[in-house]
């Protein structure tokens, strides 16, 4: 798949054991946008957030805050393998924030073309 806001590539990850239910998400490789497959639906494209509201946050064994890019890894390249899902959003100014998260926030940010981030494209 192509990303339809950079034209870059689109990765997923291996969906591993099929669950009951089929929900695949696609992660753009240089803006991180993504899209999401759910059963039979048109295909699902979240839009432009920033950087605060963006990522997911996890927190390692030594309660360092990481932002969470797919199941099964994190900004940083660390894997969520061992690390307590939040259940609400990471920030770059939480105190435990990842020092590499949050570069790495920083320069994917800048990859989303100022022109598309109108609050209304991007539903699917
Ligand atoms: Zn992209
Ligand atoms: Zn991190």
């Amino acid at each position: 798949m192509t990303c339809d806001i950079c034209g870059h590539r689109m990765a997923t990850d291996d969906p591993g054991p099929s669950p009951a239910w089929r929900m695949v998400w696609w992660v753009c490789e240089w803006c991180f946008a993504t899209a999401v497959e759910w059963e039979d639906e048109p295909l699902g494209r979240p839009r432009y957030e920033p950087t605060d509201s963006r990522w997911a946050l996890a927190t390692d064994p030594s309660g360092r805050a990481h932002a969470i890019v797919t199941g099964a890894r994190c900004l940083c390249g660390a894997a969520l393998d061992g690390m307590e899902p939040a259940g609400h959003s990471w920030s770059p100014a939480a105190a435990r924030a990842c020092p590499d998260c949050a570069a790495f926030a920083q320069v994917v940010d800048a990859r989303w073309p100022l022109d598309k981030r109108d609050r209304r494209s991007r539903l699917g």
